[in-house]
């Protein structure tokens, strides 16, 4: 039970952390750039207001200065991660595994939280990915093989169909971004679930599509990053539902 708790309250650190990475990142400021402060009055945030969730339930999502609004995002990336590191902590306690499912939560996560703003992935948080599965997976004594068929196949797959539909509409369909994130998160999800993995993001995507484009917002501003990243979860935390499934046929 404990290790459940401390993982939730790791998990929204880390997650807020990301959070801060992101903005930094996106305005092009470094990470050791003095206390976070919020954007619209300059005000550093006091250290009682910087508790991940609590902070902003109490503030109601607004700056204690000027009351401008502090953004949602904020909120999901550290209830997101608590959740999924208490899940990952339930489920196989504090194992490299779960190590590993959290380091790649919050790479993912950064990767929406950027692609959802900018509709650009930047490629060290695909190098990142890469390496800390190049880690676990030699940590942990994973096949490399299905890993790495699961990232090429992904990969290849996702850049002959950009290749197709941009000569079909004439213009750019997928970005270069999104079919290295297929072959980063097709590493992860290696080549046993790299077809279901490709379906569930196009799936996710359309439906994000379908929720955002009432809004009116421009087909071209929408990112394809927050779609992969949530199908690869789904994908990694569904896989002993389905090993479960098909071996109860033999
Ligand atoms: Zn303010």
């Amino acid at each position: 039970m404990m290790q459940i708790i401390f993982s939730w309250i790791i998990g929204s650190v880390l997650g807020s952390f990301v959070t801060c990475w992101c903005d930094r990142q996106i305005s092009g400021q470094s990470i050791l750039s003095g206390r976070s402060h919020c954007d619209a009055c300059g005000q550093v945030v006091r250290w009682r207001d910087l508790i991940p969730i609590v902070s902003y339930i109490r503030l109601k999502g607004r700056c204690r200065d000027c009351g401008a609004p502090i953004g949602i995002t904020c909120l999901i990336n550290e209830i997101v991660p608590a959740v999924l590191f208490a899940y990952f902590a339930y489920k196989w306690g504090w194992q490299l595994w779960s190590i590993r499912l959290a380091g790649l939560t919050l790479v993912l996560m950064a990767v929406s939280t950027i692609d959802a703003r900018e509709q650009i992935i930047p490629d060290v948080l695909i190098v990142t990915g890469i390496l800390w599965w190049i880690l676990t997976t030699w940590l942990l004594h994973l096949s490399f093989l299905k890993g790495v068929a699961g990232g090429l196949a992904l990969g290849a797959l996702v850049w002959l169909t950009a290749v197709i539909m941009d000569r079909v509409l004439n213009r750019e369909s997928l970005g270069g971004g999104d079919i290295k994130l297929f072959f980063m998160t097709g590493l992860y999800v290696t080549i046993n679930f790299a077809f279901w993995h490709l379906i569930l993001s196009a799936c996710t995507g359309l439906l994000i599509y379908s929720i955002k484009g009432h809004k009116g917002q421009n087909e071209e501003e929408l990112a394809f990053g927050p779609a992969i990243a949530i199908s690869t979860m789904v994908c990694l935390l569904t896989e002993p539902i389905f090993v479960r499934f098909f071996s109860s046929f033999n």
